[in-house]
């Protein structure tokens, strides 16, 4: 039986797209090829790549708005690099909430001055700040929507005169928003969308183009949007698998229904860590909690062998916390069922009882 799979990412995918990934390895679009052994520029290949790019853009409300696009390579992490490269002349306004947010601000350092708006650190990240404000001069201004490590979400987001530029690695197609308020996001695959190996960035046309700076062909998003995503080869398994759980996100009802979804399993699991006195939650307020990784902790470590036999007998996969905050991660992504939440909130009782 599958297991219950609460991985951070790599992380669960729909069990449909596997299926129908699987085949298009040995046998593509009945073409007697596999996927990965075809041109990138064969007819069927190139449709793939189209496909991919504009239902994101569907799904996110952007047609027609002027933005692009794009599924590049390197990862969020090149995106950290590629978006200063691009957009960084003088100066840049980060808000640092955790572990990616800081190796972004690493980044764009190498490039310009860089203000830090607030930070969360003195408390381990364990909230959002607010109430800062956004120097009116910065070139642009960068977020991380969800804190995939320390478990905390963004909601909602400064208003600003400032291009906004966000890292939605893990919480992207999981929740209605303006997405039209962003001036570039960009998301790694493996948290909500397919395998690692392919990163979607959406970028407003009209951002790019107003620095000095010489870009080098493959950091340049005006180069990428040029050539349609295939400047050079693009990660064709991982933009396929990316289409299909795209297209099985829009036969559900797009991010309005999968968002009713994600909230029913965030509020399951997070009524249980607050009503079992055996448990408690990370994150300081109940407003910034993420509903894409849940953080909590046992008030008490000596329950922490039985607990980690339950739910492995209870075939859930994938629940240790990463090792800056310790405890537990729920990571419950779109693909994640709600049968699956029941499970481990099941198995929290079951300890209770127990203990
Ligand atoms: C996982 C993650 C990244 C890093 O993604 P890579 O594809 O490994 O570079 C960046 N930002 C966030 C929010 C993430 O969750």
């Amino acid at each position: 039986m599958k297991k219950h799979n609460f991985s951070a990412g790599p992380c669960i995918l729909p069990q449909s797209v596997m299926q129908k990934a699987s085949e298009a390895v040995i046998n593509f679009n009945g073409l007697n090829l596999s996927l990965i052994e075809i041109s990138h520029r064969s007819k069927d290949f190139v449709e793939v790549m189209e496909n991919s790019r504009s239902l994101s853009l569907e799904l996110l409300g952007l047609q027609n708005k002027g933005y692009k696009a794009l599924f590049l390579q390197g990862g969020a992490s090149m995106e950290f690099l590629r978006v200063a490269t691009n957009l960084l002349e003088n100066k840049a306004a980060y808000l640092n909430t955790g572990t990616w947010a800081n190796k972004a601000i690493k980044e764009a350092k190498l490039y310009g001055e860089l203000i830090e708006v607030a930070s969360s650190k003195d408390n381990n990240f364990n909230y959002i700040p607010k109430n800062y404000s956004v120097p009116t001069d910065a070139d642009y201004f960068h977020c991380t929507s969800n804190n995939t490590i320390f478990g905390t979400q963004i909601n909602p987001f400064p208003k600003t005169g400032v291009v906004k530029v966000c890292d939605m690695s893990s919480d992207i197609f999981s929740r209605q928003m303006d997405f039209s308020q962003f001036g570039l996001i960009y998301a790694g695959a493996q948290k909500n969308m397919g395998p690692a190996g392919t990163t979607l960035v959406i970028i407003k046309e009209d951002i790019l183009g107003k620095i000095s700076r010489v870009i080098p062909s493959m950091l340049d998003y005006q180069v990428h949007i040029g050539k349609d995503s295939m400047f050079n080869t693009p990660a064709v398994f991982p933009v396929y698998v990316s289409m299909l759980t795209l297209e099985w996100l829009k036969d559900m009802g797009g991010i309005a229904a999968i968002e009713k979804i994600n909230n029913q399993k965030a509020d399951l699991l997070y009524s249980e860590i607050d009503r079992n006195p055996l448990f408690k939650g990370f994150v300081a307020e109940k407003e910034d909690r993420s509903k894409m990784n849940a953080t909590f902790n046992l008030v008490d470590d000596s329950h922490k062998e039985t607990f980690d036999k339950m739910w492995q007998e209870a075939g859930i996969n994938g629940l240790n916390g990463h090792r800056s905050v310790g405890g537990y991660r729920a990571s419950m992504y779109n693909a994640l069922p709600l049968k699956s939440v029941q499970v481990l909130v099941d198995v929290m009782k079951e300890l209770e009882r127990k203990a």
